[in-house]
């Protein structure tokens, strides 16, 4: 285990808890901080998980991912597995994950377009929003009763009078929907995404992410922005936050993007962790500008228990 720690100045520490590795710095801030972690965020590809696609879709466990949630579980802080994925709904990824062996409820599983259907149900009520991907993305929109466009409508010709027009998991976006949703927002709606990570760590190959192609190619045919709903949003750390019953300050951020997760975490202003069975190493993670730099970095979240597990056992020797 090589772990990088951020300090108060920004300067980069190295740290293994263990006899025989490297020398010990800052494992008592470290562990100290866990100690007063409150609610814990895995993400799920290449995190819990190495599947042959987004959201927890088929695959395998990566090691220590059950002995992590049931260790959380246990201590008793609240937890999160948070995809960037919007091609299955929260249900569906908690069954996948639940078949694999993993120990997740439906109401801890967070996608994006949880976070991008309450963030238009805040922003814009009941005016019409013209909304792109298949149930992943869908059902939490219809859940919350919101005004959908008829998109087949839509593509008659029929003017769609949206206020927003949000991008999600569709691989059925071709010329007519480009049509669509590019005159909707040079009518003034408002471009949102669930997702531009470039691609997600699947098991044998790169898996390109199809929602932030299609945002940035309508940004592209509009020459308007796009705004990203999904991780490391400021509106997915409030939705995160809300559901782990947590002040950001209170979470542990858990994920193997830097991009993602390890933003996230700083942004947050929650402590954040790279574990490296997915797409970014400890190499990366040293490389790293200071926005996306992580507070340590395991090489699997085995690891993550044994730091919970001296976190524990300094907060009782400090009470004893
Ligand atoms: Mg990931």
């Amino acid at each position: 285990m090589e772990i990088p720690l951020r300090t108060a100045g920004s300067r980069e520490s190295r740290i293994a808890p263990r006899a025989g590795r490297r020398s010990v710095v800052n494992i008592g801030e470290l562990t100290s901080r866990l100690a007063g972690v409150r609610g814990v965020m895995f993400d799920i590809d290449g995190c819990l998980v190495l599947s042959d696609g987004p959201s927890g879709h088929g695959g395998s466990v990566l090691a220590g991912a059950s002995e992590a949630i049931a260790h959380v579980r246990a201590s008793g802080r609240s937890l999160v597995a948070f995809t960037n994925g919007s091609m299955q709904t929260s249900g569906q990824i908690a069954a996948s994950l639940r078949s694999m062996g993993l120990d997740v409820q439906d109401s801890e599983v967070l996608t994006p377009a949880v976070v991008a259907a309450e963030t238009m149900q805040d922003l814009y009520q009941d005016q019409p929003l013209l909304v792109f991907g298949g149930n992943g993305v869908l059902d939490d929109f219809e859940h919350r009763g919101l005004n959908l466009v008829d998109i087949d409508r839509a593509l008659t010709g029929a003017p769609t009078r949206a206020a927003a027009v949000v991008i999600g998991w569709d691989t059925a976006f071709g010329k007519d929907k480009i049509q669509v949703a590019a005159e909707a927002i040079l009518a003034g709606a408002k471009l949102y995404c669930t997702s531009d990570a470039p691609s997600f760590a699947s098991k044998d190959r790169l898996n390109v992410g199809v929602s932030g192609f299609i945002a940035a190619g309508l940004s592209h045919v509009t020459d308007r922005p796009y705004r990203v709903l999904g991780k490391p949003s400021e509106e997915s750390i409030n939705v995160l936050s809300r559901r782990l019953h947590v002040q950001p300050s209170e979470m542990l951020i858990v994920g193997d993007d830097l991009t993602l997760e390890c933003e996230m975490a700083r942004r947050a202003g929650a402590l954040g962790c790279l574990v490296t069975t997915g797409t970014h190493s400890a190499v990366d993670a040293a490389a790293a500008p200071v926005e996306q730099k992580p507070d340590f970095v395991v090489d699997n979240l085995m690891e993550l228990v044994e730091l919970f597990a001296l976190s524990s056992a300094g907060t009782t020797a400090a009470r004893g």
